[in-house]
C-alpha cells in the first residue's frame, strides 16, 4: 500500500467504506432515514434548483447513465423486485388507487400480514405466502380507501373470485 499514490489511497477507501456499510448496514439505513427526515425538504428544493440550473448537463449525465447501464439496471431491478416482493406488491398497488384518486395512507404489509396472522379475510382460512395477496375490503373503484384498516391478507383466488363477484353480470358471462 503506498499511501503517496492518491488514486491508491482513494481505492482504500473506498474499499474501506464498503465494507463498513455491508458490516453496519442496518445503522447506516437508520442514519440516512434519520437524515432524510431532518434534511429532506432542504434536500428536495436544492435539488429542484439544481435541476432547473443544470439541465443540459443532466441530460447528457443520464443519457450516458441509461447506455451504459442498460443491461445492468434491468438485471438490478428485476433482482431487487425478487427480493422485495412486498414492496412491488405495495408501489402497484399505490399507483394504483392513486390513480383512482383514492384517500391513500401509509401502509404496512408487514403489519397487515402481522394483524390477519396470515388468515383470509374471505374465506377465513390459513393463507401459505405463496397463495397470499392483499385486497382492499372496500375495493378502491368504490371508493375505498388505500390504508392498512382498508387492506387484508386473502388468497390470490378469493380475490380474484371476489372481483369477479364485484363486476357487472355482463362482464361476467364473458370472462
Ligand atoms: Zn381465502
Amino acid at each position: 500500500m503506498d499511501w503517496h499514490n492518491k488514486e491508491e489511497v482513494k481505492k482504500y477507501h473506498r474499499e474501506y467504506m464498503r465494507g463498513y456499510r455491508q458490516e453496519y448496514k442496518e445503522e447506516v439505513l437508520a442514519t440516512r432515514a434519520r437524515y432524510r427526515a431532518k434534511y429532506g425538504k432542504v434536500l428536495a428544493a436544492k435539488a429542484r434548483i439544481y435541476y432547473a440550473t443544470h439541465k443540459e448537463e443532466r441530460y447528457a449525465w443520464q443519457k450516458a447513465y441509461v447506455q451504459n447501464h442498460r443491461g445492468q439496471s434491468a438485471a438490478s431491478k428485476r433482482r431487487w423486485a425478487s427480493n422485495h416482493p412486498d414492496a412491488v406488491i405495495a408501489a402497484s398497488a399505490k399507483r394504483r388507487a392513486r390513480i383512482q384518486g383514492a384517500i391513500l395512507e401509509p401502509i404496512s404489509l408487514e403489519a397487515v400480514r402481522l394483524r390477519d396472522k396470515m388468515f383470509c379475510g374471505i374465506c377465513k382460512k390459513k393463507v401459505k405466502e405463496q397463495d397470499l395477496a392483499f385486497d382492499h375490503i372496500i375495493p378502491v373503484s368504490r371508493g375505498g380507501a388505500h390504508a392498512n384498516w382498508n387492506l387484508q391478507v386473502t388468497h390470490r383466488s378469493c380475490n380474484a373470485y371476489k372481483h369477479i363477484d364485484s363486476l357487472p353480470s355482463q362482464i361476467r358471462l364473458a370472462i
